[in-house]
């Protein structure tokens, strides 16, 4: 276990996080699949949950007002570009598609985004580890 000397900024934390990376210390491998976090990191052991069994519910909400955005500005730019003559068909299962798969698809990086949230508000202590 390696753990951090110095606290990593807001950005970094965020930037880290993007990539799908430990908030706290830059290692990689948090997921044991797309949509699986693991229990801790496995380099500086932070646990990723902060020992709090309803942490992921934060990131569920980051990840459906981010899916909705994506809906909503993807249909926007949609719309504008092809009116009047709008295909209101393939719009209907484009968006149900989208609706379905964007929540998977930015799931990872809302769990990441989270962590790295709560990170910046309450640093981690010594029971995170
Ligand atoms: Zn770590």
């Amino acid at each position: 276990m390696t753990t951090p000397t110095v606290l990593p900024t807001p950005g970094r934390r965020i930037a880290r996080a993007l990539t799908l990376r430990c908030p706290e210390c830059g290692a990689s491998g948090l997921f044991r699949h797309w949509l699986q976090l693991r229990p801790r990191c496995m380099r500086c052991a932070l646990r990723l949950d902060r020992g709090k069994p309803d942490h992921f519910v934060g990131a569920y909400l980051v990840n459906l007002i981010l899916a909705e955005l994506l809906f909503a500005g993807g249909l926007g730019v949609w719309l504008v570009a092809v009116w009047p003559a709008v295909p209101w068909d393939e719009i209907q299962y484009v968006a149900v598609a989208a609706m379905l798969l964007s929540p998977l698809v930015t799931y990872p990086f809302t769990r990441t985004m989270w962590l790295a949230a709560d990170l910046i508000f309450d640093p981690p202590k010594a029971s995170d580890r």
